[in-house]
């Protein structure tokens, strides 16, 4: 039996609370050290206390005496700001489970790398914007990603022990969100309510929109991209309305291989987490002899344009994936602010591309100074054009 010291940024969101069930319901694998909130001192401190876990830290300095006073009488410490919550990611344990929402999430990761602590990585945005930094800082230090995406989790168990060289193709699968079998104008005029409202998954408010855009997959493939060091013409997608099965990798001696279970984060969590072992999980199980059928068919890219930026960045290189991930969370930022239509997100993420392909071909981006600076231009770009 194993016992990890392990830390969850992000513990009062979606993820964060798939992982507080799995530790819950099997406390005596892991022994929690700091957990992290945004804003929401309230549910910080409660999961902190939940979890008995060390440290608790909330991003919203603000916050801090609040979250002092929620955890007196305990014997856990509260912490508060960004730099606190980079260094506390950075604190010595087996694993960081990263669940933080957005390109916030880059620093804290990077900090528990250099410091060579394991990451379970949900967050994908950072994957996104900075990947090969991310990769290589873990490179350097030599600890291990693991992914907890249910696709790239998926992915994951289909490659281990298999000869990387015999791969074929990756193939991620996409439910094709609420809007798969709408027409385009009907898309385009949504309600945040209708594009939230996922038809497998219950998830937070950003990657249900991002679902519902078909920008969730587009992350993806970037986000398998760096995951598993694959080209781009060796990620696929399809589109898998069931959600039963997470992905699959296809051999060139013709055999695929395909990851499946129940529409419920608990298993990839799980998976991440006590990963190289498997423990029981609290989530669903599958039941095989309840499935009528399994359909897939192609993605639409006239609807859903998400897809084809995906690749167009992949090829232009990180400065696009940099603004392809802003673009898209300020995007999704004002959708939800009802400042924006549904429709008017890819407009934005495709006008920001072409601007960063005029303004900023060469911009050498090497540095987490020099992301953070270009994603900041990137927003304030999308802002200003909106006006
Ligand atoms: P949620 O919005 O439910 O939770 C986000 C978490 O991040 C909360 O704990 C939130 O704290 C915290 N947070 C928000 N902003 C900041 C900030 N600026 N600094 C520090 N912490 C912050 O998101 P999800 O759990 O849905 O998603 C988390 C990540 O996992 C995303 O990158 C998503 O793409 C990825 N993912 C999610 C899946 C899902 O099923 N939900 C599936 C696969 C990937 P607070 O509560 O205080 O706001
Ligand atoms: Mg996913």
């Amino acid at each position: 039996m194993f016992c990890k010291k392990i830390s969850i940024l992000g513990v009062t969101g979606s993820i964060g609370q798939s992982a507080s069930d799995v530790i819950l319901s099997a406390p005596e694998y892991f022994d929690v050290q700091v957990v992290s909130a945004g804003s929401n001192a309230q549910k910080l401190a409660q999961e902190a206390i939940r979890l008995k876990a060390k440290k608790a830290v909330i991003a919203d300095e603000r916050k801090c005496e609040e979250l002092k006073s929620l955890l007196s009488g305990t014997n856990i410490e509260a912490h508060a700001g960004d730099e606190a919550l980079e260094a506390l990611a950075g604190e010595p344990c087996d694993l960081v489970l990263a669940a933080i929402v957005g390109f916030a999430g880059l620093r804290p990761i990077l900090s528990a790398l250099k410091n060579g602590i394991n990451v379970a990585i949900a967050n994908k945005e950072p994957l996104v914007a900075a990947g090969a930094l991310v990769m290589e800082t873990a490179r350097k230090s030599g600890a291990k990603i693991l992914p907890v995406d249910s696709e790239h989790n998926a992915i994951f168990q289909c490659l281990e022990d298999h000869n990387r060289a015999a791969i074929d193709k990756i193939i991620l699968t996409a439910s094709g969100g609420p809007f798969l079998d709408w027409d385009i104008k009907d898309i385009n005029a949504a309600t945040i309510e209708q594009a939230i409202n996922h038809p497998n998954w219950s998830m937070g408010r950003k990657i249900s929109v991002d679902s519902a855009s078909m920008m969730n997959k587009a992350l993806e493939i970037i986000e398998a991209h760096y995951l598993f060091d694959m080209p781009a013409d060796k990620i696929d997608v399809v589109i898998h309305p069931q959600s039963v099965i997470h992905s699959m990798v296809s051999y060139h001696d013709g055999s695929v291989l395909a990851q499946m279970g129940a529409s419920d984060m608990r298993t990839p969590v799980a998976y991440a987490l006590s990963w190289p072992e498997r423990i029981k999980t609290p989530g669903q199980t599958l039941d095989i002899k309840s499935l009528s059928k399994l359909t897939f068919l192609p993605p639409d890219l006239d609807k859903f344009p998400a897809l084809r930026f995906a690749y167009t960045a992949l090829e232009s290189g990180q400065n696009a994936q940099i603004t392809l991930n802003a673009a898209n969370e300020e995007a999704v930022d004002l959708f939800l602010r009802e400042q924006i239509s549904f429709g008017k997100i890819a407009k934005i993420i495709e006008n920001a591309l072409l601007w960063a392909d005029k303004e900023a071909p060469n911009k050498d981006i090497k540095t987490v100074d020099d992301i953070e600076e270009f994603n900041n231009n990137v927003r304030s770009f999308v802002t200003k054009s909106i006006l």
